[in-house]
């Protein structure tokens, strides 16, 4: 339920464009909706947030969050 309400709550504040966060490494092939997910609690790098659309073309969605 924190997930759904943390990813709704994105959703309001930037209507169409939903941003999503990223490990800033080469590595990294997730991308998440929680910015706390423990999927990026093992991120050494910087933690970014980047458009969806982009962060799609480059990266599956967490297995966390599924
Ligand atoms: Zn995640």
């Amino acid at each position: 339920m924190k997930l759904l309400y943390v990813w709704l709550l994105t959703c309001c504040v930037y209507c169409n464009q939903i941003n999503v966060y990223v490990c800033d490494s080469k590595n990294a092939k997730r991308y998440h909706y929680n910015p706390n997910c423990r999927g990026l609690s093992n991120c050494k790098h910087e933690i970014i947030s980047i458009p969806l659309e982009k962060a799609m073309a480059t990266r599956t969605h967490c297995k966390w969050e599924e």
